[in-house]
């Protein structure tokens, strides 16, 4: 009788017509792979670096609470500044920190797993916010907000607790383009979410060294580094429907529109307050003529020149420096 493996298997003339070409195509396929593998390394690396430098966002002596959770993004965020650490001038240390907020079927294991490999230092911070969420939020009701804000709290007491001097998140890219598009669309506020900020608490200082990154980028290399995923979705929450839509919006322009969606994120580093409508960002009250001539002045009738936005070297404009 013929098993379901003989089906599978090739005939042994195919394997000998087939020999001397597979290896061949093979070996090339995987030095490819691993040339792409460590092109995509070295421009997240690059990016990080890049971002860091820019708002200088880590220096000499502090200690940097990595917070994991367990998603895609804030294990390349851990990945990538254990490296650059090593090539760092500057000595800083890192501390991951994992909240395990008791949701239905977490696996407490792999984190603890993971980083104990790793040989990283780390603190998972056990607290049951899950049940106190379920409990005050109605059924039906969305959870994000009060689950985010019980988080907050419990992350910057951690930090106080350990001496953090910063608290990194691993946000990136198009999380700070959503979020500008979602402040914009249902805010009615021109803001995203900084690379750098104090916090709410006027306490701690949180970093975002992914800002530059692509969140393609973290998928592609939490796939290459096979990352212990923990599934975000064990609360059984939806993710936020406005966001979605603007995640597809920009989808589709990156789609449609190359080049787009990189010049809206280099605009974020290149305000022209003047050129906008707050009062408190431009003198408009008091302003009057200087007799100079200036370049950012009005043009009165004439079109405003469409240039090439200057990209950010080395950040958007990759597909050029790739
Ligand atoms: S998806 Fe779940 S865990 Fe995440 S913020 Fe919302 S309620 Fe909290």
């Amino acid at each position: 009788m013929l098993a379901a493996s003989d089906l599978l298997a090739p005939s042994p003339e195919a394997v000998v017509a087939d020999a001397p070409a597979a290896p061949a195509v093979g070996v090339r396929q995987a030095e490819k792979a691993a040339y792409e593998n460590n092109k995509l390394h070295k421009r997240l690396c690059r990016q990080v670096g890049q971002a860091i430098g820019d708002f200088n966002m880590i220096e000499n002596g502090d200690r940097v609470m990595v917070c994991l959770s367990g998603g895609k993004d804030s294990y390349a965020l851990l990945d990538i500044l254990l490296t650059l650490r090593q090539r760092a001038p500057i000595d800083f240390e890192i501390i991951a920190v994992n909240l395990d907020q008791k949701q239905p079927n977490f696996p407490a294991d792999v984190l603890p797993a993971y980083l104990s490999k790793l040989g990283v230092k780390f603190h998972v911070e056990n607290q049951d916010t899950y049940s106190i969420v379920k409990r005050v939020v109605e059924e039906g009701k969305t959870t994000c907000a009060l689950c985010s804000r019980l988080r907050r709290g419990i992350l910057y007491r951690v930090a106080d607790e350990l001496g953090a001097t910063k608290i990194a998140l691993g946000h990136h890219r198009d999380d700070i383009l959503e979020t500008f598009f979602l402040n914009m669309f249902f805010g009615g506020k021109l803001k995203s979410m900084p690379p750098k900020l104090q916090s709410d608490d006027g306490k701690h200082i949180v970093i975002r060294p992914l800002a530059y990154v692509k969140e393609a980028d973290t998928s592609r290399y939490a796939d290459i580094k096979q990352f212990p995923i923990i599934p975000c979705d064990l609360c059984g929450s939806q993710e936020n429907l406005q966001r979605k839509q603007i995640k597809a919006m920009l989808r589709d322009w990156d789609k449609k529109h190359p080049g787009r969606v990189d010049s809206i994120f280099s605009s974020l580093s290149t305000v022209v307050p003047s050129h906008l409508l707050d009062r408190n960002l431009f003198g408009f009250q008091d302003l009057q003529v200087t007799g100079d001539a200036m370049a950012e002045g009005d043009i009165a009738f004439d079109e405003e020149p469409c240039s090439t936005p200057t990209l950010m070297p080395g950040v958007i404009g990759m597909r050029a420096v790739d």
